[in-house]
């Protein structure tokens, strides 16, 4: 019984913070060592990098609904605006591109194997396997 009680208090909890999570300022971070992303309102944990040693997060900037993709390590974040240039895992600063707005329909490049979802064909400019992107539409 008592432990009913705890498993409904925790997911209770569990449903509030996410609820919370969409009217706050929710961010894109990046660990510059490994490249992970993650969307959170405060830095994530820095506890055990696969690239060794410590996670270095990189505040991105604000979560929305542009898509950006890095033409030097192909990170793809759904920004609000132009993220953050520092601490490309690929060395250096971060080369945004922006691919357009976000949607619904899954478009992969067959040259970098990037993903993104998008209401319409995504820019081709700025592939990080050089020159262009080569769309190809996996969505309905
Ligand atoms: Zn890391
Ligand atoms: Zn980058
Ligand atoms: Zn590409």
């Amino acid at each position: 019984m008592m432990n009913l009680f705890l498993s409904l208090l925790m997911s209770l909890t569990l449903v509030t913070t996410a609820a919370s999570g969409v009217g706050g300022n929710l961010r894109n971070y990046q660990c510059s060592k490994c490249g992970t992303v993650v969307r959170s309102t405060a830095s994530p944990s820095s506890l055990n990098c696969r690239a060794g040693g410590s996670h270095w997060w990189r505040n991105l900037g604000e979560v929305g609904e542009e898509n950006y993709c890095c033409s030097k390590c192909g990170t793809v974040l759904e920004s609000r605006y132009s993220p953050s240039s520092t601490g490309c895992p690929a060395g250096n600063s971060h080369w945004w591109r922006h691919l357009g707005h976000k949607g619904d329909v899954a478009y992969q490049c067959k040259k970098c194997g990037v993903t993104v979802y998008s209401k319409y064909t995504p820019s081709s400019t700025g592939c990080p396997q050089g020159n262009s992107h080569h769309w190809t539409k996996l969505g309905k």
